[in-house]
């Protein structure tokens, strides 16, 4: 059959194909441990949901505006002032169906043959698709473990050109963990000052932050990028709320309104119900949040020490988000009963079938010498899952 040539150049996302995968083999009855999906495993907060339940009970059930709510924007806009000192009117917030969502139409509204986009690598595995459905040219930048997987100011100055259109910022970042402090965001935003190039700022883990700085973006680190900036955000991480498909983004009126009309044409409004329960998540009670976040401490602390004490992995320390990028290719090379493991996604199959675990390969997020594993499950699942990971390593020579 002929499909169209544009979705010949993208591959599924891998991060949900894993998870997938990995839910299909416990249906078959394995007893597999997920350290793949990228969502938290608590339950979405009862306020939360009896917001919901009030809204269908009050028949809030029919289409509302494309791009959300006036509530909702309105909630947003005191979330942006009160969390991050940034001032938007109602006609520059968008509500879409998930950040992914957001992040799709913002590429759709943006660019075009020809313009290239900068990712930082090791990146969020659906920026470079994203960005290619909509006819850009991904321009990786390979940040290294030693800079803390961030950006030095020369390798982006290096990779600007004339046809640069955009950057992706992504702090604190899916899949390291890594998150820009101010002094590091403001030598990032020197480069950008005379550029006339736009700044997509993903900000959808801010609150799952654990560094000893506080969360800053760009826009508010250097207002004069504001103009140009587009700030990105949901309600799935924060939260737990993946389900409903929330997500908004916040910037320049022509921007917004270039993404109100792709919306009008694809998905139009969001779940009127779900924009209820946001209006709930965004203005409520904001000590569920804490609690959560304290929790994905706790297990952090523990993987990241646990891991370290596998022989053959070295794993960074994550600023934010609830991943660990443990690098592994100090175990390439070594078999097991034939098996050669030389890469991320060979390990990753050799996990799954030997010790049950599910992970993603690092290949998948731009860097063959890691793995990915979120450690949004519970404690005990991790203390478990990564001694299989050890039990599996250890066989390998
Ligand atoms: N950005 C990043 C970096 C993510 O990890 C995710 C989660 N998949 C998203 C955006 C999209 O989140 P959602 O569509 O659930 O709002
Ligand atoms: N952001 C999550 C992850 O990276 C969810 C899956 C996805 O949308 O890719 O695993």
């Amino acid at each position: 059959m002929r499909l169209s040539s544009r979705v010949e150049k993208i591959k599924p996302s891998e991060t949900l194909a894993i998870t997938a995968k990995a839910n299909a083999l416990r249906a078959q009855g394995r007893d597999v441990i997920g350290f793949a999906a990228g969502e938290p495993d608590f339950d979405t907060p009862v306020n939360i949901k009896n917001a919901a339940i009030k809204a269908i009970e009050e028949g809030f059930t029919k289409y509302t505006p494309v791009g959300g709510t006036d509530e909702l924007k309105d909630a947003i806009a005191a979330k942006f002032k009160r969390d991050n000192d940034l001032e938007y009117k109602r006609s520059q917030i968008v509500v879409s169906c998930g950040a992914k969502h957001t992040l799709y139409n913002l590429a759709q509204v943006l660019f075009d043959a020809g313009d290239e986009v900068i990712i930082p690598a090791p990146y969020w595995v659906s920026y470079p698709d994203i960005v290619v459905l909509a006819g850009g040219r991904p321009v990786i930048i390979n940040t290294q473990e030693k800079d803390g997987f961030k950006m030095k100011p020369e390798q982006l100055k290096a990779a600007l050109t004339k046809h640069t259109r955009a950057i992706i910022i992504n702090s604190p970042s899916n899949p390291t963990g890594a998150a820009y402090s101010q002094e590091e965001l403001k030598a990032i935003a020197a480069v950008l000052l005379d550029k006339d190039i736009f700044i997509i700022s993903d900000d959808i883990y801010e609150k799952i932050f654990y560094a000893n700085f506080p969360f800053i973006n760009i826009a508010a680190c250097e207002p004069k990028l504001k103009d140009r900036t587009i700030v990105v955000n949901g309600v799935s991480k924060t939260y737990a709320m993946t389900g409903w498909r929330i997500g908004y983004a916040a910037g320049p009126e022509e921007i917004v309104a270039a993404i109100n009309k792709i919306q009008s044409q694809n998905t139009s409004n969001p779940a009127s119900i779900a924009q209820k329960a946001a209006v709930e998540a965004l203005s409520g009670d904001q000590n569920i949040v804490d609690k959560m976040v304290s929790e994905f401490q706790r297990r952090k602390d523990y993987i990241v020490d646990a891991l370290e004490q596998i022989p053959g992995v070295n794993c960074f320390s994550p600023e934010g988000a609830f991943y660990v990028f443990p690098n592994v290719s100090n175990i390439y090379g070594r078999s097991y009963k034939g098996r050669k493991i030389t890469n991320s996604t060979e390990l990753i199959d050799y996990l799954l079938d030997e010790a049950n675990v599910a992970a993603v390969p690092g290949v998948a997020f731009g860097s063959d010498d890691h793995i990915r594993l979120s450690y949004a499950t519970s404690l005990k699942n991790i203390e478990e899952g990564v001694k299989r990971i050890k039990d599996a390593v250890s066989k390998l020579e």
